[in-house]
């Protein structure tokens, strides 16, 4: 018998899915039913793995249960880069072994591809997904010198790439804040509600079985079965796959092994024309900062309105809870990173603020395969869950349903989560080296 020890917790509203009518909702579970596959969690790793199940057993029965709504949890919260290149966050420019980047990116890319194809059948808007590239913005030298160092690298894998000064950057978003910048062009950009939505609701129509505010509180083997009880209901189940991310560690896995952190963000009210006309620009693009503890800045235009977006400070969150009461210090932080790009948009206030848990592992390993007999996880996404949990999603299903492949072959060859080292000093470590990165990152952050 596995009890689930803590229920997901993200502080603050999912913005993207705010700004968004609202969604028909699915039903919570009601009673006893009985599925070939039970995904638990409907984020990018939860939906992928259904699709691909989907995919590969047109017949089978298949269940996504969600202890939130479908965009309420990370998959809702996030700043949207779906990223094909090396992204490392412990790196001082993002870039790590050439080999091992060269693998990865081969795998994010199958992951976008496989999100491109759900965003076309699913007949997604373009506000959900667009493979319009990204780029790393720098607001100090120290900053353009890692712009380089990361095009360089970028040179030796054979990546299109294109350095852009101040005129570029200004030109691009309306501010004179940036010093140069480094466009990529293999990231998609989401709309992250949008588009889980849209694949929610492209699942739902093929036969998918979607439970919504359905918390699995525990899970028990039954001869070759799994029983996952809810308090509403239980779900019998001949496969089911963990797509909870850290909370992996919830379920009883991978414990002291799995890093978790919550990332924050803000959202702007919609622009007015004046104040948009006044900040001029594009009307759509996507910054990472040049420093992977800087801020991250999205101009976006659709649904919502024309609005910008902000995203900086990591907090360890060993628990997977935080105080609701951490938006507000971090708040002080998004408002001084916006009005020092965007002065001009000085009396723009931020309608959104948010918080959301991702996890990573010591050595970027995911936390990806079969537990127990009949139990799977795809978890772990090390920060980049867009693609990572849509990749992990995508080769969890093909290793249950014995679809052998290159991809799969290296998700499992690569070795589990390291552990980490005893508390207090995995929280002491984790603490000082973001916020000693956070200090270095200066105008950066
Ligand atoms: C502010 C912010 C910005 C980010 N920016 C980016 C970005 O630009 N690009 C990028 O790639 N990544 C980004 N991320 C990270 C990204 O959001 C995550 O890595 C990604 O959502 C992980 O996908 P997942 O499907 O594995 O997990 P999740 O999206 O976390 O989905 C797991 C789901 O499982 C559900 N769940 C958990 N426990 C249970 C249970 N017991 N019963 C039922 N359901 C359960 C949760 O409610 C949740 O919805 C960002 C995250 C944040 C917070």
């Amino acid at each position: 018998m596995i009890t689930v020890s803590k229920q997901p917790f993200d502080p603050g509203p999912a913005a993207w899915n705010e700004i968004l009518p609202s969604a028909m909702p699915y039903p919570k579970l009601d009673g006893d039913i009985r599925a070939d596959f039970l995904v638990i969690g409907g984020g990018f790793a939860g939906l992928s793995t259904a699709r691909r199940l989907k995919q590969l057993q047109p017949d089978a029965a298949i269940c996504v249960v969600e202890a939130r709504r479908i965009a309420e949890g990370p998959a809702g919260r996030n700043s949207g880069f779906m990223i094909d290149l090396p992204h490392n966050l412990a790196s001082k420019d993002y870039a790590g072994d050439a080999a091992r980047d060269r693998s990865q990116t081969a795998l994010n890319r199958e992951a976008i591809a496989f999100a491109a194809a759900a965003a076309e059948e699913y007949a997604m808007p373009q506000e959900a997904f667009s493979p319009s590239g990204k780029i790393n913005a720098a607001a100090t030298e120290r900053g353009v010198t890692h712009n380089q160092d990361y095009a360089q690298h970028l040179a030796s894998m054979g990546e299109a790439h294109e350095l852009l000064d101040a005129t570029a950057m200004r030109a691009i978003s309306g501010s004179d804040y940036y010093l140069g910048g480094l466009f990529t062009p293999g990231t998609a950009m989401l709309q992250p509600a949008l588009y889980v939505r849209g694949l929610g609701e492209g699942l739902a129509a093929s036969g998918v079985l979607f439970f919504e505010n359905t918390p699995v509180t525990s899970l028990n083997r039954e001869g070759t079965a799994w029983r996952a009880a809810t308090p509403t209901g239980n779900i019998s189940a001949g496969a089911v796959i963990l797509c909870v991310n850290g909370h992996a560690e919830s379920f009883g896995f991978f414990k002291r092994r799995l890093m978790h952190i919550y990332l924050y963000a803000s959202m702007t009210r919609a622009l007015t024309a004046e104040e948009a006309a006044a900040l001029g620009g594009e009307r759509r693009w996507g910054f990472t900062p040049a420093d992977p503890l800087g801020t991250t800045v999205r101009r976006i235009s659709g649904t919502g309105g024309e609005r910008i977006v902000v995203r900086n400070r990591f907090t360890w969150a060993p628990g997977r809870s935080v105080d609701a009461q951490r938006l507000r210090p971090v708040a002080h932080v998004h408002d001084r990173s916006f009005s020092a790009r965007f002065p001009c948009l000085a009396g723009v206030e931020m309608a959104y603020r948010w918080g959301g848990l991702l996890c990573l592992s010591l050595n970027t390993a995911p936390a990806f395969g079969e537990l127990e007999p009949g139990l799977f996880s795809a978890c772990c996404q090390n920060g980049l869950g867009t693609a990572a949990g849509t990749l992990s999603g995508k080769l969890i299903a093909e290793q249950i349903c014995g679809h052998e492949s290159a991809s799969l072959s290296a998700m499992q060859s690569f070795p589990a989560p390291k552990r980490l080292p005893p508390e207090p000093f995995a929280s002491i470590g984790a603490n000082a080296t973001m916020r000693w990165g956070e200090m270095r990152a200066g105008k950066e952050l």
